[in-house]
């Protein structure tokens, strides 16, 4: 099948330690055999594509750091047998503690340009208590192997967590700043779009209005609701799911959004479960758990929902060029509504959500669909 898109995200779903609160599937796997069987699997799946060139990759999970970089070594260089790549974005998820020079040597062969790394928290007793199995030492070691001249340097936290107080928050802000990172994104612990199991407690808006405001006087623009970067740093690579644009996703769990060779837009999501999985693409059969063809209507409003999730919102006109449709009546209906409500602008045509609608995005979501 020929898929013409410009990200490719690839699934690494091996963790050395299941965190308590993470509601992700990944496997605490040490059987190199399992691990080596997985990434072959990778590499057929690739196969089964054809003209494939990217200008953005991602390595997500899991915890692709934690793979022994001989195996990355291996993946990597039968990957870009099969693919073109622009260059121009490509980042690797890592974890504190879990890689060592020879994982940075084989990032550096490929050109990885860009790593996130889930420091979560820089006090000992919070990571403790988010049950993390790296301590602060582990983040500052391992940072000390990032060359900030050659990488974009996200860090993701996590703020809002129980028993935590905002002053432990904020001195992990405040380090976080100092490490000097070109992106950050604080996800709150509540919220379940994050990964992070939800429970009953509101989130809480004041404390990330502070925390946003401290990565403004710092250099860091919110440009989405949970990322912060400085100028021009923004993650090209999420901007591709923000933006509706196509992207495929090979791996475990992986989601994929395209044009098919009927010229119909799917989208669906391999199955989590790696056995599955990897006798499924050994079989040459269908490996994913959900599929969908999404017509005009359902891009359209998918494209205004992804669209508020950013900072500048999204330009209506755009949105009706792209498709060559106009908004249906009743979504503009709607959105007319909550702008009455105070939680919507619309300026020039474009459409920002506000303070109080970006507090309510899920709420708000399904009255444009
Ligand atoms: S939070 Fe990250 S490291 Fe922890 S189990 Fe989930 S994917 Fe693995």
């Amino acid at each position: 099948m020929i898929v013409a898109v410009k990200g490719l995200y690839i699934h690494i779903p091996f963790c050395d330690t299941k965190c308590p609160y993470c509601s992700f599937y990944s496997y605490i796997e040490k059987d190199e055999t399992i691990i080596d069987k997985y990434f072959n699997t990778l590499i057929k799946e690739i196969k089964s594509y054809s003209n494939l060139y990217f200008d953005s990759i991602y390595i997500g999970g899991g915890t692709p750091s934690s793979v022994n970089p001989k195996i990355l070594d291996r993946f990597f260089n039968s990957l870009f047998k099969l693919i073109k790549f622009s260059g121009e974005e490509f980042t690797i998820e890592v974890n504190p503690g879990s890689f060592t020079k020879d994982f940075i040597d084989v990032i550096d062969i490929y050109n990885i340009n860009r790593v996130s790394m889930g420091v979560q928290s820089l006090d000992n007793n919070v990571l403790k208590l988010l049950g993390r199995n790296h301590k602060v030492t582990d983040i500052y070691k391992s940072l000390e192997l990032i060359d900030l001249d050659k990488y974009r340097l996200n860090l993701d936290m996590i703020y809002d967590i129980p028993t935590v107080e905002d002053n432990i928050i904020f001195d992990t802000l405040d380090d976080i700043v100092k490490i000097n990172p070109s992106h950050i994104s604080a996800y709150s612990y509540q919220h379940e779009d994050t990964g992070y199991l939800a429970n009953s407690v509101d989130l809480d808006k004041t404390l990330f209005k502070d925390i946003e405001n401290r990565l403004h006087e710092n250099g860091y623009n919110k440009y989405e609701v949970s990322n912060f970067s400085k100028k021009s740093m923004e993650s090209k690579h999420n901007m591709i799911y923000w933006n509706m644009n196509e992207y495929l996703g090979i791996g475990s769990s992986a989601s994929s959004m395209y044009h098919n060779d009927s010229n119909i837009r799917v989208r669906y999501t391999n199955t989590a479960d790696i056995d599955k999985y990897i006798n499924g693409v050994e079989n040459s059969d269908k490996v994913f758990d959900e599929y969908e063809e999404l017509d005009i209507d359902k891009q359209i409003s998918e494209s205004l929902i992804f669209g508020l999730r950013l900072k500048n919102g999204i330009d209506l006109n755009d949105v009706e060029s792209k498709y060559s449709k106009a908004i249906s009546e009743s979504v503009l209906k709607n959105i007319n509504i909550l702008i009455t409500k105070g939680l919507l602008t619309c300026q020039k045509k474009r459409l920002v959500a506000t303070e109080r609608g970006t507090e309510v995005l899920d709420t708000l979501s399904l009255y444009l669909l």
